[in-house]
């Protein structure tokens, strides 16, 4: 019988011995004083959708990956946000994509400045390419008539962010949460791993021919936020809470360049208390929300971009001596945009425009003449004329201007590698998404972030992929 246990337990050992040599050996895990040591092909600092991506474009293209997470999930901010996209292109009720030129989303997102260097000509020429190979990693986009080149999906952020998540792990990416990416290593001039510690205090290396920094950007970072804007620094932030900057700071520490530190991108329209982000949907043609003051009037174009509006509001707050103005919408706003329901919880509501203004406690004839006059000013009605307000039940948010994302970040080259101060490729860095410094000159307009994150992510995990295969 004790013979029998004994040979059992040995059996035992021996296939967990196996079990572990084979754990250790597919993940090339070994151990020293620093704590476990990981050899992979590529290494991804960041799980938002532009490390996400990164990671699948490197492992399709024959690299074993490795993706660094601090957040106990994947996703990053786009979770939050309407998961909008822009390319120059048009889909029709079939679902069939027809391309207008890439120049048109130059156009578009650059506003007609000079500077157009070669990753903006990227972004927007691959913009489309990178459009059709999201749809073939199961995201399924629509476009609402309110925009040919605007792409959003049916609900929000998350129908962007789960389908990648599935194909990282369809792809073989090895994934480690709760690992925040601390130091890179770099020797004789070349990047050559990164350091990273758990939330348990283990800590862990990761040497790779390339490493990936796709850690956003430092939005909710106070401390880098009063430094470089602190014209801005009392306003309050939409974004996640983890984007601190992590990234930039591994980067500059090695040599990095950063540049537009000092500029921001504000979203018009935070709810304001909870600051959730109202997304700008609502305010195309497609949403007809209006935005109004303390008297029931309104005062902007609800349609211009995102800074512009911001500064309006901003100086209407201002001369209301208030913390917030009015957005109003009505039954057919959330019929068009389904996203928009999570809204009501915040809003008020009335069955009529009389219950809505006292609720607000506007004047009723003031606010019925703001809707009348809802296109009165309104550029972008060319070719649609705006819906007027008269679905009932009608809402009201009290919404203020707030910060979105900082526009400043690493320096890359249209390859997506990470550029020292004389300009020069640090080798074996790339960077993509948030953390790069935003490429549109312009001031925000919706879905050109997911843009820029995606097609720049898309190239850092092609050319890591190649950057390791060629070593
Ligand atoms: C409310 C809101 C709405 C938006 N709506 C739109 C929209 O409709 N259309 C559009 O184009 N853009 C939109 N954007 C912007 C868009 O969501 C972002 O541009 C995009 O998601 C950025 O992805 P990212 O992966 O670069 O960064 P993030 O999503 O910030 O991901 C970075 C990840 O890196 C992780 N990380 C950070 N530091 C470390 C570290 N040291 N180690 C390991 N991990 C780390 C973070 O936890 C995070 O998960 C919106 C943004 C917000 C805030």
């Amino acid at each position: 019988m004790g013979g029998i246990i004994i040979k059992n337990i040995k059996l035992f050992l021996t296939t967990l011995l196996c079990l572990t040599l084979i754990i250790t050996f597919s993940l090339n895990i070994s151990a020293n004083e620093y704590g476990e040591i990981y050899e992979t092909d590529v290494v991804v600092i960041g799980g938002g959708v532009a490390g996400i991506t990164s990671a699948i474009s490197a492992a399709e293209n024959g690299a074993s990956v490795t993706l660094l997470e601090k957040n106990p999930f994947l996703g990053g901010k786009v979770l939050l946000s309407a998961g909008t996209y822009l390319a120059p292109g048009e889909v029709n009720a079939d679902n069939e994509v027809k391309y207008n030129q890439p120049k048109d989303l130059l156009n578009i997102i650059l506003n007609d400045h000079d500077e157009i260097d070669r990753l903006n000509r990227l972004i927007a020429a691959r913009s489309i390419e990178t459009f059709s190979w999201l749809q073939e990693q199961g995201i399924e986009f629509h476009s609402p008539e309110a925009s040919g080149f605007i792409k959003t999906t049916e609900s929000d952020g998350r129908d962007v962010a789960f389908p990648l998540i599935e194909r990282a792990e369809e792809v073989g990416v090895d994934v480690f949460i709760e690992t925040k990416g601390e130091n890179i290593i770099k020797e004789n001039n070349e990047v050559i791993g990164v350091e990273a510690i758990n939330t348990n205090d283990n800590k862990k290396k990761f040497k790779a021919d390339s490493i990936i920094i796709a850690t956003g950007d430092f939005v909710a970072n106070e401390n880098k936020i009063a430094r470089h804007n602190p014209e801005y620094s009392e306003l309050p932030v939409g974004s996640i809470y983890s984007s601190t900057g992590d990234g930039l700071t591994l980067a500059t520490d090695i040599g990095a360049a950063t540049t537009k530190m000092d500029e921001i991108i504000l979203t018009p329209t935070l709810e304001s208390k909870s600051y959730i982000n109202i997304t700008s949907l609502l305010r195309t043609s497609l949403g007809n929300s209006i935005i109004i003051n303390h008297d029931g009037e309104r005062f902007t174009d609800e349609s211009q971009e995102c800074q512009a509006l911001s500064n309006e509001i901003l100086s209407e707050m201002e001369a209301n001596n208030s913390d917030y103005m009015y957005m109003i919408f009505d039954q057919n706003t959330i019929d068009n945009i389904p996203y928009a329901e999570k809204y009501i919880p915040h809003a008020f509501e009335g069955e009529s425009i009389e219950e809505l203004s006292d609720k607000l406690r506007v004047d009723k004839d003031i606010l019925k003449a703001s809707i009348n006059e809802a296109e009165k000013g309104r550029k972008d009605l060319v070719e649609q004329p705006l819906n007027k307000l008269e679905e009932p039940p009608y809402y009201a948010l009290n919404i203020r201007p707030g910060i979105l994302a900082t526009k400043g970040g690493l320096k890359v080259n249209d390859r997506s590698q990470v550029l020292d101060k004389d300009n020069n490729p640090i080798n074996n860095l790339y960077a993509a998404g948030d953390v790069i410094n935003c490429k549109f000159d312009s001031g925000y307009q919706l879905g050109t972030l997911l843009t820029q994150s995606f097609v720049t992510s898309r190239t850092a995990g092609i050319e890591s992929a190649i950057n390791s295969l060629n070593k």
